[in-house]
């Protein structure tokens, strides 16, 4: 089981999980995830291996009659779909199930690809996968928040996935850029968001690439050396109202963009993440505008941030952006 608890001084919620505790041993065997081998056993992932996983929630059949995308529920979720909504205390401190789902998606059946060198065409499948699951997941009143991400290269399973959760609370990260969304449109009428992709396009050396329906950008204050942040140009508060036409212009972004890193930086390790507007009606929210943001997990100084929550970044955005536009 995984709990949800909160901090009760900055109130951020933690993700508890008490299924497969981990104790010291686990720790001293630890190496960050590109830095393993692989252990070389069955990929659960891999085609003729489905008899390994729960059953799909979702596919897309290929023409050769097997599946191009398929999508699972995680075997050690985060989030839990059985269980009531139940927050309770304990003793001073909040407490709730983690009730939610936590979905894998297997992006492709070649275990050795990668979304630099995926066919856009594979890619523009992902993202339909991820639009239907989220659709259907809406559904569940119980849910607020959807997050979909990545970490490249997986930590226990190389073959290309990403996940997809749906939470019971909206996560710091999303409640600070609402909360920063409504403040600016309070005092302009006007979408944070949309004035940034205004500025960016206009002051053009923090741009990465252009095309029909996004923007990809380094951020003016970017936490992360390299960090990217894909933005569709029309506002838009949810990832899942996408239409076909920007799922094939988002699949030759996302595609370039990945392809510039591996080019740049040698197959780095990143992590990505979809942020799109907190669901359910008394939820929603029509200011907010939904965009991917991407990092590199490179050359961190983890001890300063975890400290002072300061980022510190040693790679102006503007050179980063710089670096990417020239290697594509
Ligand atoms: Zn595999
Ligand atoms: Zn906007
Ligand atoms: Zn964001």
């Amino acid at each position: 089981m995984a709990e949800l608890r909160r901090e009760p001084i900055t109130r951020m919620w933690v993700v508890v999980t008490t299924d497969d505790p981990k104790g010291p041993s686990d720790y001293l065997a630890f190496k960050p995830p590109y830095q393993r081998q692989e252990t070389g056993g069955l990929c659960p992932f891999c085609p003729g291996n489905e008899g390994m996983t729960p059953e799909e929630t979702f596919s897309l059949k290929s023409e050769g009659g097997g599946w191009s995308v398929r999508v699972i529920p995680n075997k050690f979720p985060f989030f839990r779909i059985e269980g009531g909504f139940d927050r309770r205390p304990e003793g001073m401190y909040d407490v709730m199930e983690a009730i939610g789902a936590h979905e894998i998606v297997v992006e492709t059946p070649d275990h050795g690809q990668s979304l630099g060198f995926m066919e856009t065409n594979q890619i523009e499948k992902i993202l339909l996968a991820y639009r239907e699951r989220l659709t259907d997941l809406e559904k569940d009143q119980r849910f607020q928040q959807f997050l979909i991400l990545k970490n490249y290269p997986g930590i226990f399973n190389r073959h290309p996935h990403s996940h997809i959760l749906a939470m019971p609370v909206v996560p710091r990260r999303i409640d600070e850029e609402i909360y920063g969304t409504l403040d600016y449109y309070q005092r302009k009428e006007r979408c944070i968001f949309c004035d940034i992709i205004k500025e960016e396009i206009l002051m053009k050396k923090r741009v990465i690439l252009e095309t029909v329906h996004f923007l990809v950008f380094s951020p003016f204050a970017s936490r992360y050396p390299f960090e990217s942040w894909i933005v569709p140009k029309k506002h838009s508060p949810d990832f899942h109202s996408i239409n076909e036409e920007e799922r094939e212009d988002l699949s030759v972004a996302i595609q370039s963009l990945f392809v510039r890193f591996y080019k740049l930086l040698s197959n780095p390790p990143y992590s990505f993440a979809f942020h799109t507007s907190p669901i359910q009606s008394r939820f929603h929210r029509s200011e907010y505008h939904w965009h991917i943001e991407t990092r590199l997990r490179i050359g961190l100084r983890e001890g300063f941030e975890w400290g002072t929550g300061f980022f510190v970044n040693p790679t102006p955005p503007e050179d980063a952006a710089a670096y990417l536009r020239e290697v594509g």
